[in-house]
C-alpha cells in the first residue's frame, strides 16, 4: 500500500502540486492550456500553508488508518477502501454536515466553493499509478512511498 509522504522542508511553495491536481480533475481537459483558476467547479483538493515560523506546509490527504472523517460520517459518504488502503468520498451519499471537515485532524478537507454541499477531496487520482501532485513536485516535498 502506499501514500503520500511529506518532507516540509524541502517545500518551496511553487504551487506545482496544486496545478497538477487541477489539472487532472479538470473535465475541460488535464492540460495547462484548458485550465482556468476562476474555476469553482474545479478546486484543488491539497493546499500549501505557510506556519507562524514562516515554513511552507503542504497539507495532503493521509488516507489515515484510523479516519476521523469516515468515523464521525454518518451517512457512509467517506469510507476506507479496504484493499487499497485509500480513503473515499461518495457525493451521492453526503449529507452535507460537514463532520468530515470538522473532525480531520489535518484541515485537508473543505467545501466546495460552488454548490457548498460537498466535499472537496484527494482521490489519489484514481486512473494514475502515480499521483500527479507528486510527480510534478520538483524538489521531493510531497513524494510517494510503500507503508
Ligand atoms: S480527510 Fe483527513 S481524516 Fe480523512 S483520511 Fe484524509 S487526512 Fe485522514
Ligand atoms: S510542488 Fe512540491 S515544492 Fe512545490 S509547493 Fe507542492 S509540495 Fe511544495
Amino acid at each position: 500500500m502506499k501514500r503520500i509522504k511529506i518532507d516540509k522542508n524541502k517545500c518551496m511553495a511553487c504551487y506545482n502540486c496544486i496545478l497538477a491536481c487541477m489539472m487532472e480533475h479538470n473535465e475541460k481537459g488535464k492540460d495547462i492550456y484548458s485550465l482556468d483558476l476562476e474555476d469553482k467547479s474545479n478546486e484543488c483538493r491539497n493546499h500549501i500553508e505557510v506556519n507562524h515560523s514562516k515554513e511552507n506546509i503542504p497539507i495532503f490527504c493521509r488516507h489515515c488508518d484510523e479516519p476521523e472523517c469516515v468515523n464521525t460520517c454518518m451517512s457512509g459518504a467517506m469510507k476506507k477502501n479496504p484493499h487499497t488502503g485509500y480513503v473515499e468520498y461518495d457525493e451521492e451519499k453526503c449529507a452535507s454536515c460537514f463532520m468530515c471537515v470538522m473532525s480531520c485532524k489535518y484541515g485537508v478537507l473543505k467545501i466546495d466553493e460552488e454548490t457548498k454541499s460537498k466535499i472537496v477531496k484527494c482521490d489519489m487520482c484514481e486512473n494514475r499509478e502515480t499521483p500527479r501532485c507528486v510527480e510534478n513536485c520538483p524538489t521531493r516535498a510531497i513524494y510517494f512511498e510503500e507503508v
